[in-house]
């Protein structure tokens, strides 16, 4: 059930359907809206009554909700989500008009290779820096992370840089640890179906980017959403990284359709990681363009500064100035789409 309020409700009448919805047992999501709040609930066994609602003032209707998924749905929220990643003032919007450009290494493996690779990609115009301190890999014997130090490291970047840090948690014990140091919680493709993390990122006061899963279906990938937001933390963003097919030519193979799907079927901002889709430095340039133009609100790029040493990844990582390659065409791109990066009009011209 989806109560929608009238635009001149006010905070009093929003504030009178949640206690309506809580004293039924249930639980009251508003969210505010450009024209007008909805309210979602959560928590009831079966369909409600609409009258129920509908007499109350400012009620404009109650309607079922057609998905399996509520909060997530723009039927509850037609307006874009914009998700605010940072600190209070400063910080940076992601699903605004910038696109959010985030890049860095697979793995933090050392202070000398994440100082450098944060300087090269914030010198190239990307806000946030990613980085995975704790890493699920394949292999049990495959390296697995710095841990804690890794953290540490990048705290020290965000210092030194102004560059807002994206890194993974891998499990609900694991996740007290890194949302100290994190700015946005990554859940990684094998977690997306973790559900005992996914309520624990919901609890989380930080933004949370969660990517689809390898063999993840549009509805799972919206459900695995959902059971943050149902949390609580509405501040999610997803990221299409490439799903599993019999291709082989790529790593996984990049399923660009997902975001137009996305954006009619829900609020919530989408990024693509075209270096775990493509698995191939040569294609991901490529991709990032399309990604771009078929309205991405940004990517998440591995870039290392010693690719071809790399202790994860290396082969799908691009050096630093094929980043910056990458931001002059993403650059470009965004503009015939309204959209902007970190580098301004003169900078991309210069560069032209
Ligand atoms: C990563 O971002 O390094 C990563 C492991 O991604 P995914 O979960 O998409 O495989
Ligand atoms: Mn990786």
């Amino acid at each position: 059930m989806l109560i929608v309020m009238k635009p001149v409700a006010t905070e009093g009448d929003v504030a009178r359907v949640c206690r309506k919805i809580e004293s039924m047992g249930y639980r009251p999501h508003p969210m505010p809206g450009a024209q007008r709040t909805a309210i979602g609930i959560t928590g009831n066994p079966g369909p409600l009554e609409p009258a129920e609602f509908e007499t109350l003032p400012g009620v404009a209707e109650a309607i079922p909700v057609s998905k399996p998924y509520k909060l997530v749905s723009r039927e509850l929220k037609i307006d874009d989500s914009v998700i605010h990643v940072g600190p209070e003032t400063g910080g940076f919007d992601i699903g605004g008009q910038e696109l959010a450009m985030i890049a860095g290494p697979c793995a933090v493996e050392s202070r000398e290779q994440i100082f450098a690779a944060a300087e090269s990609v914030c010198r190239s115009g990307a806000r946030l820096l990613r980085g995975g301190a704790f890493k699920p890999r394949t292999s049990p014997y495959a390296f697995q992370g710095l841990g804690e130090e890794g953290l540490k490291l990048l705290a020290e970047v965000r210092r030194e840089f102004g560059l807002l840090i994206v890194t993974e948690t891998i499990d609900p014990e694991n996740c007290d640890l890194v949302e100290q140091y994190a700015d946005v919680l990554q859940v990684g493709a094998r977690n997306m179906q973790n559900f005992s993390l996914l309520k624990r990122v919901g609890r989380s006061k930080k933004p949370v980017l969660l990517k689809r899963g390898l063999s993840a279906t549009l509805e799972e990938f919206l459900m695995a959403a959902e059971y943050v937001l149902a949390e609580g933390n509405y501040n999610v963003i997803l990221c299409e990284r490439g799903v599993r097919t019999f291709a082989d030519h790529t790593r996984n193979t990049l399923d660009l359709s997902v975001i137009p799907a996305v954006k009619s079927l829900s609020h919530l901002p989408i990024l693509v990681d075209p270096s775990h889709g493509t698995g191939r430095r040569d294609k991901v340039i490529p991709m990032a363009r399309a990604a771009v133009a078929v309205g991405a609100d940004g990517l998440i790029v591995e870039v290392h500064p010693n690719a071809d040493h790399a202790r994860s990844d290396g082969y799908q990582s691009l050096y630093p100035d094929q980043f910056r390659e990458l931001m002059r065409e993403v650059t470009s791109i965004a503009a015939v789409l309204g959209r902007t990066t970190a580098w301004s009009p003169a900078e991309l011209a210069a560069q032209n």
